[in-house]
């Protein structure tokens, strides 16, 4: 049993001071107030291990060139593929470690991998299918970070469009063999704290009648089940002329909404797919600072909120990593949209970005600091140029602090916390080496 003494810490009760916690087997057994005296001291405001719900690692090497030139969506998305063509395994591997360790230097302790990069450049698939997943099961192991792999299913480049180009590397061919591949990747890596999850890329990608073979897997594995949803105006118009329904409409006919399941974006709703997202109590993974840099969008969390779908946060293309940036997004987005304040309390971002995060990837035991819960620890500096005189409370850490105010960081019980220098160092060597590379 290791114990911690915690100065101040976000808990469900609150913030309180002097908390003790014991940790056995990655678990706490004990958190009552207490002396510090024996105790490991968390010095700062310690609050719950954050989720990052939504990544595409490899989007990581786009950071700060897609916006020359002005960038549209639409020269991000020709570097996207860009690099989706070079990668190798190796590569792969390499850049999804020093992503994570950039997650893991800013609190986040869990990571749900939208993972749709599955074969060779050819779309011949590698000797092992599941290769491109292996690296980045290894590249989390090394750095860290829980890791919910959301295995994709990637069809088709629109609707009754073929997969072009890059996209060959995506695509299975049929739900069916996506259904196989995942499930040796699910047997393979259960005992790696790895958790499989299942992906449909979305409504433009998965052609209606494959959904359900992708839903079934899901519920037979009673897995997390993630989709881009209505991200664009476009991919609404384009479902409506196939389908006479809206992206959400598609997913309730073939069963995918529910509460393992997470819609992310969740931009153009139309009123009744608020309802319909609400009263199956699916997830709304929102991205902010990725809506942001492709000018998708602001959704309507806090109506989604009401209606009961719960609210999740994932940095997607990394365009930013720092959920703290992402939890009060959602706040200030919703005030210019109303121009009204005072829609989210803190509590409640926090909340989403911590144990309702955690849930919505399969990891029910993690996100509270609690007894029974995963010993997952963040640790903010409270006197920092930042964070200095706001309080120390949820307030804190949702509108004043920054990834960089992380001091500490303990997954499971182990102490993950980054050199933060040297995630810099790692970030910069890979990066380089693949727009080096072809
Ligand atoms: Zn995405």
């Amino acid at each position: 049993v290791t114990s911690y003494w915690l100065e101040r810490a976000w808990t469900p009760d609150g913030t309180v001071d002097g908390l003790r916690v014991d940790v056995h087997d990655g678990v706490l057994t004990k958190v009552e107030p207490g002396q510090p005296d024996g105790a490991i001291r968390l010095a700062g405001l310690t609050v719950p291990g954050l989720a990052n719900c939504h990544s595409h690692a490899f989007h990581r090497a786009l950071r700060g060139r897609t916006q020359r030139q002005r960038g549209t969506f639409w020269s991000w998305r020709e570097q996207m593929y860009d690099v989706a063509a070079r990668l190798t395994p190796d590569l792969y591997h390499e850049l999804a470690r020093a992503t994570y360790r950039e997650m893991v230097s800013v609190g986040i302790t869990s990571v749900g991998e939208f993972h749709y990069l599955h074969h060779q450049q050819d779309g011949t698939p590698y000797s092992d299918a599941n290769e491109m997943g292996h690296a980045l099961v290894e590249a989390a192991c090394e750095a860290g970070i829980r890791l919910a792999l959301l295995d994709t299913c990637y069809l088709a480049a629109g609707i009754g469009r073929p997969p072009e180009g890059v996209q060959v590397r995506f695509s299975d061919g049929t739900a069916e063999a996506w259904a196989e591949r995942v499930e040796s990747a699910d047997r393979a890596w259960r005992d790696h704290r790895v958790r499989v999850g299942a992906a449909v890329h979305s409504i433009r990608a998965v052609p209606r009648d494959q959904m359900k073979h992708v839903v079934a897997w899901a519920d037979d594995h009673y897995a997390p089940l993630h989709v881009h949803l209505s991200e664009q105006v476009a991919e609404n118009e384009a479902c409506l002329a196939a389908y006479a329904t809206t992206p959400t409409g598609v997913l309730e006919e073939v069963g995918a909404l529910g509460p393992r399941t997470s819609a992310v974006h969740a931009t153009h709703l139309t009123d009744a797919d608020v309802v319909r997202l609400g009263r199956t109590r699916t997830n709304a993974c929102f991205c902010p600072t990725t809506e942001r840099d492709l000018g998708d969008g602001i959704g309507p969390s806090r109506r989604l909120h009401h209606a009961g779908a719960p609210l999740t946060l994932g940095s997607d293309s990394h365009a930013v990593v720092d959920l703290f940036e992402e939890m009060r997004a959602v706040e200030l987005d919703e005030r210019l949209a109303s121009q009204s304040r005072g829609h989210w309390p803190a509590a409640e971002l926090l909340e989403a970005a911590t144990h309702q995060g955690h849930r919505s990837l399969g990891f029910d035991r993690v996100g509270r600091i609690e007894v029974g819960a995963a010993a997952d620890l963040v640790t903010l500096d409270t006197a920092s140029a930042r964070t200095a005189g706001t309080g120390a409370d949820e307030c804190t850490a949702v509108f004043a602090a920054s990834g960089a105010d992380v001091v500490s960081v303990l997954r499971d019980g182990v102490d993950v916390t980054q050199d933060v220098a040297d995630v810099g160092v790692e970030l910069d060597r890979v990066v380089r080496r693949i727009w080096e590379s072809r």
